[in-house]
């Protein structure tokens, strides 16, 4: 199947699992993954009306910016080394993967210098495993409540990935999880703007629609195989 076909596809089960859920399906944005795919390939999605397109490494992303017309919009959704934030900062719309107190504070003077406030989500390490990045369950609202102190950063949500299964229902108790931690930090953290709330990835992307995700990260589906 091509990208339209499975562009086709991934849209309708979105919007399946939203009316499961008794969900408005315009309310869920879709960034396709593009990590590693081609600036031919991306181009091809944009025209067929993806205008989300989601990066995990600086210079890969910041290559493929420039090629593509500016209304598309770029989420940094990986591992962000300190050295890369000055070089990324004015370029992206989201970045959806703060998960450190360095990190926080050098995307807020970064920010400052451009005189704006950056929009970013929390990654949290849901399943709180040891090889993954993110902040753990148990430490987000604190965590939160910091970087909300800091002037050049917009705290937008959280972000979290499930550990890996074969099964998508077995990211459903993550994803639960998840929600219940999110409103959390809403009620009960100053100076934050919860808005969104990203998870759910081509495993199990219907499952985090359900459970009240409005941004999904699909690559595979979209794109095929990397
Ligand atoms: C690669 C990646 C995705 C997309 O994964 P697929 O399984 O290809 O949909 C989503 N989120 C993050 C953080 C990723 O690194």
């Amino acid at each position: 199947m091509g990208i339209r076909e499975n562009l086709q596809e991934v849209r309708e089960k979105v919007a399946g699992a939203a009316r499961r859920a008794g969900r408005d399906p315009g309310d869920i944005e879709l960034v396709a993954v593009s990590k590693s795919v081609s600036i031919e390939k991306i181009t091809e999605a944009y025209a067929l009306g993806a205008k989300n397109f989601g990066e995990n490494k600086a210079q890969e992303f910041l290559r493929k910016h420039s090629h593509l017309p500016a209304d598309a919009r770029w989420h940094f959704i990986g591992h962000l080394q300190t050295n890369k934030v000055r070089k990324i900062i004015e370029k992206v719309h989201l970045i959806h993967s703060l998960d450190r107190v360095a990190l926080a504070e050098e995307i807020s003077r970064a920010a400052e210098e451009n005189n704006l406030r950056a929009p970013v989500l929390i990654q949290v390490n849901i399943g709180g495993q040891g090889d993954r990045y993110g902040i753990l369950p148990d430490q987000v609202s604190s965590f939160a409540a910091g970087a909300a102190r800091l002037p050049g950063l917009e705290i937008k949500g959280l972000m979290a990935m499930a550990p890996w299964c074969e099964d998508p229902e077995a990211a459903r108790p993550y994803f639960r999880k998840m929600a219940s931690l999110f409103k959390q930090v809403k009620e009960n953290v100053p100076g934050v703007s919860m808005e969104y709330f990203s998870m759910g990835m081509t495993g199990d992307y219907q499952v985090a629609v359900e459970e009240g995700a409005n941004i999904i990260r699909v690559g595979t589906a979209i794109f095929g195989p990397r």
